[in-house]
């Protein structure tokens, strides 16, 4: 089937690409000429593992194309989806400018029985009003409008999008169901589950499980915190729990506050969306309320660890992007302890495998960023591990010691062991886990 795909973000770029793979010809679209300039000369805009042989494979095959502009390429499409960001407006609300800017830019090349289909993470509602614009643009044009939400983490994406949990697609007409079926025939042959509902349920089924897995972060923070008071281990807690499959093990790492892209933004939204239509959400705003606080505060625990004050110290941190395997840093949880970190005083060195550069522009320009672990380590005073990249778990403590100034190690994301790092002679500190202080 021909596809376009207008974004080639972290969305657009990796559903364009499997969609390709999946053996689909796919155009994809994205205004901003220098990301298509990197994709075309194979260097991916985006830090995601796979992508670029992916995209390098499908390109070779002829299925996978890429254009700056929407024009009449597309009016072969079969489906247009449109993946371009909603992010959080000034009030909170999800910004859609984009998306109704590429909805008008298609209407003129859409052919008939084409189906628009909302992969970007919109507000409920939002299918009824891409609907007006195209009864705008073009009144005689029998077009369908669909919901797709995209499901994939970042860093798993590849992996995520083409063995999904459930394909989810909101359809109003037959026309627009069957195209979806044709679209994921590829997968749903593989077993992968494919639920239709009305539009709006669709929509509501993304912001309700971004905003539920929130949720559960929310929560295993605060049991984190409890534990630190009690003397009970979260990492022991999450697994005693997770081990009923009512609850389940995924999402109950205890951390810094979730970030990224999507989470806090998704879950603001759905809380600008409730209280718009004057419904109230009170777990919701808590969560949301408890994750700001935290990722405001949990630079203190580096404070308490140096003894109160953190005045003419280095730190060391390990880990900038709001997950591992991504160079994403929105909302990242680092930019809050950065920036505390920078207020109280402190010289920070800094290193990630992958968002150094995306960091850049979000993080005080006094930051020195550092080629490898050690040599963020050196001259510290501490050491925080803000993100779990793996290569953190496999650290040279004694290499990592030797070019401390202190030996003082504040994980924040419990990938080390407390025995270990103790017998190397570090001071340890951790999230909602047992230890010295
Ligand atoms: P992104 O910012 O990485 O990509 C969006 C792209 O759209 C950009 O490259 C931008 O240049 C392009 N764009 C904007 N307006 C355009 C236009 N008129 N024509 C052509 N291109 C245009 O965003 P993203 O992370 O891919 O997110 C896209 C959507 O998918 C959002 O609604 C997001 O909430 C949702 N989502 C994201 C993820 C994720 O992990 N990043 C997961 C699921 C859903």
């Amino acid at each position: 089937m021909r596809l376009s795909v207008i974004g080639a973000g972290y969305v657009g770029l990796v559903s364009g690409a499997c969609f390709a793979e999946l053996g689909h010809s796919v155009l994809c679209i994205d205004n901003n000429p220098a990301k298509i300039d990197a994709i075309r000369s194979g260097q991916m805009p985006i830090y995601e593992p796979g992508l670029d042989a992916l995209v390098a494979r499908n390109v070779a095959a002829g299925r996978l194309t890429f254009a700056t502009g929407i024009d009449a390429a597309i009016s072969d499409s079969a489906a247009v989806f449109i993946a371009v960001g909603t992010p959080s407006r000034f009030d909170g609300r999800a910004e859609l400018t984009f998306v109704h800017a590429a909805v008008e830019a298609c209407a003129p090349f859409l052919k008939a029985g084409a189906v628009v289909v909302n992969k970007s993470t919109v507000p409920i509602g939002t299918g009824d009003r891409v609907e007006e614009i195209l009864a705008t643009v073009r009144p005689e044009l029998a077009v369908s409008v669909a919901s797709n939400p995209e499901f994939l983490r970042e860093g798993a994406a590849i992996s995520d999008f083409m063995e999904p949990d459930r394909i989810v697609v909101g359809v109003e007409d037959d026309n627009a169901r069957a195209v979806a079926e044709a679209i994921y025939a590829p997968l749903t042959a593989k077993g992968a589950p494919l639920l239709f509902t009305r539009r709006r349920t669709s929509e509501m089924i993304k912001y309700a499980a971004n905003s539920f897995l929130a949720t559960k972060l929310g929560f295993i923070n605060e049991i984190a915190d409890l534990c630190e008071h009690v003397g009970a281990d979260v990492a022991e807690v999450a697994v005693g729990i997770g081990l009923d499959s009512r609850i389940g093990r995924k999402f109950l790492n205890a951390g810094p506050g979730f970030g990224g892209s999507c989470f806090p933004k998704d879950a603001l939204a759905l809380l600008n969306t409730a209280n718009d239509v004057g419904a109230q959400m009170p777990i919701l705003e808590r969560v949301i309320h408890a994750n700001d606080l935290r990722k405001r505060n949990i630079g203190r625990k580096i404070l308490k660890a140096l003894g109160g004050s953190v005045r003419g110290a280095t730190i060391g941190v390990l880990g900038l992007a709001f997950k591992p395997e991504t160079d994403d840093m929105r909302e990242a949880p680092s930019i809050d302890i950065v920036a505390s970190l920078d207020y109280w005083g402190a010289a920070i060195r800094a290193y990630d495998p992958a968002a150094m550069e995306q960091a850049k522009p979000k993080l005080p320009a006094s930051v020195v960023y550092c080629d490898d672990p050690y040599a963020c380590a050196e001259g510290a005073d501490a050491i925080a591990i803000v993100t779990e990249w793996n290569e953190f778990r496999t650290l040279d403590l004694a290499r990592l010691k030797a070019v401390m100034r202190r030996p003082v190690i504040v994980d924040m994301r419990n990938v080390l062991s407390a025995a270990e790092v103790e017998a190397q002679g570090f001071q340890y500190d951790s999230v909602g886990r047992p230890g010295r202080e």
